[in-house]
């Protein structure tokens, strides 16, 4: 073990610094020889070997002091094996840092998977940044992400369940009909964890029911008893995964779909019945025009003046009263969604919710000359059981569309992707980057055992 200052302010376990300048555009040479107890030692038989056969130069590359780049000069030995039995005749020195046949320092490699799997840094500028090739750095990368990944799940109560699209969806113009054609069109189903820390719990390729429960089959059948309820957007392929995979949990619809299939419907009705009324589609200066953007408002929100506004605009013609009509009906469902807990501060009771909802159903059914309401209205009651169940337990699937935004963010920093093992890989770093840095400080650092000389006390 070396003790001088120069060794020790290096930090490379084994290698002795004999002299280090600066180099030209602000590099620092240093020179290094061998100073480790196993460099002797024969790889294959272990005999300690007596006789060096030559001495070699070696460039080995390393991490930057600074912003100024380092160049390692490290002179190696190549020995002699004293074992006659032996079948390697010469090997060269070796140090934990800087193994056989390797050019990098651990260190630098292990700088270019933090850089990546924790500060989420790409490949590609971890790699430049550290004066090394891509597939070396994603493979530092995969190996430090791979063992954190591979864990299983711990039990999950609530479990949230959407998709995203991996790429763009690629068309091709078929030649004979004159129509395009979908060639490709992929996806990602991805599984949250909706009542703990542990962020994106794992990702499937397709958006099928068999895909979704394919990935469910893969857990423990004690992990899936253990999950309670499973919130998903008004989606039938993963409800029916979910009904036959997890039969015990309880299905829960995101509210924010409900509202915002509500504010789409109002808006169609408004398009629809201004073409009507115009026989063309709505501009500025319409009267339906100006106040589109106060109905998607909740109603709470819109001030006194705003509201009589719309009342007073809608009031003159039957095309208006019909938004009016789609504009009740949109705020009839969220009077039903507004019972939850967060909205109202205590626990609503089933019956006032289906109580609201039923009063939503009767509007609907009073204005059955409007297609879009019926059919929000035939949505709805498809999904009540699901909405009910959201309302009374308050859990939404907002983890999982936070958590989707960063698995488009990785889309992008990285291009696009075209290998979809490395896409899921990158993206559930990303999605458990925050569970990792929480968990952290109640981790004890592992500590390095470089160390110069003890101090003495007298
Ligand atoms: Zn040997």
């Amino acid at each position: 073990m070396f003790h001088d200052t120069a060794s020790v302010l290096f930090g490379v376990e084994g290698l002795q610094i004999t002299g280090a300048e600066a180099g030209p555009g602000g590099t620092l040479e240093v020179w290094a020889v061998t100073d480790h107890p196993a460099a002797g030692a024969c790889p294959d038989c272990g005999t300690v070997a007596g006789r060096v056969h030559e001495q070699v130069l070696t460039r080995p590359r390393d991490v930057a002091r600074g912003l100024d780049p380092v160049q390692v000069w490290w002179v190696k030995r190549r020995w002699k094996c004293g074992n006659g039995q032996c079948g390697r005749k010469t090997f060269t020195e070796w140090v934990p840092q800087v193994p056989p046949r390797c050019r990098l320092t651990e260190r630098l490699r292990e700088r270019a998977a933090e850089e990546i799997a924790g500060r989420g840094v790409t490949p590609a500028e971890a790699a430049r940044g550290n004066g090394m090739s891509w597939p070396v750095a994603h493979g530092a990368f995969a190996a430090v992400a791979d063992p954190l990944l591979e864990q299983p799940p711990a039990p999950v109560a609530h479990l949230g369940i959407d998709e995203h699209r991996r790429g763009r969806p690629r068309w091709k113009l078929d030649e004979d009909t004159g129509e395009y054609v979908l060639l490709a069109d992929r996806w990602h189903t991805c599984f949250f964890d909706l009542s703990g820390q542990q962020g994106l719990l794992g990702q499937v390729q397709g958006r099928t029911a068999d895909d979704a429960a394919y990935w469910l089959a893969q857990a423990t059948p004690q992990w899936r008893d253990r999950i309670e309820t499973v919130a998903i957007d008004m989606c039938s392929i993963y409800a029916s995964a979910v009904r036959r995979m997890l039969p015990g949990a309880q299905l829960v619809v995101d509210l924010f779909h409900v509202v915002h299939l509500a504010v789409k419907m109002t808006g169609d009705v408004r398009r629809r019945t201004v073409r009507g009324k115009y026989g063309r589609r709505g501009r500025s200066g319409d009267p339906e025009y100006g106040i589109k953007g106060l109905l998607v408002r909740n109603l709470e929100h819109l001030s006194p003046g705003q509201f009589a506004k719309v009342i007073d605009t809608l009031g003159k013609d039957p095309a208006g009263q019909e938004i009016t009509a789609a504009w009740i009906g949109k705020e009839k469902l969220r009077d039903a969604l507004n019972l939850r807990a967060r909205v109202t501060g205590s626990a609503p009771c089933e019956r006032d919710v289906r109580g609201r909802l039923f009063a939503f159903y009767d509007w609907c059914a009073q204005n059955d000359d409007i297609p879009e309401l019926l059919s929000l209205a035939r949505t709805v009651s498809r999904w009540e059981n699901e909405i009910v169940a959201a309302v009374l337990t308050g859990i939404t699937n907002s983890v999982s569309e936070s958590l989707n935004r960063l698995a488009k963010l990785e889309g992008r920093l990285a291009y696009g992707f075209r290998n979809p093992v490395n896409q899921r890989r990158r993206v559930r770093i990303a999605c458990t980057r925050g569970t990792r840095r929480r968990s952290r400080h109640v981790t004890i650092k592992k500590s390095r055992s470089v160390t110069g000389r003890q101090h003495d006390p007298g």
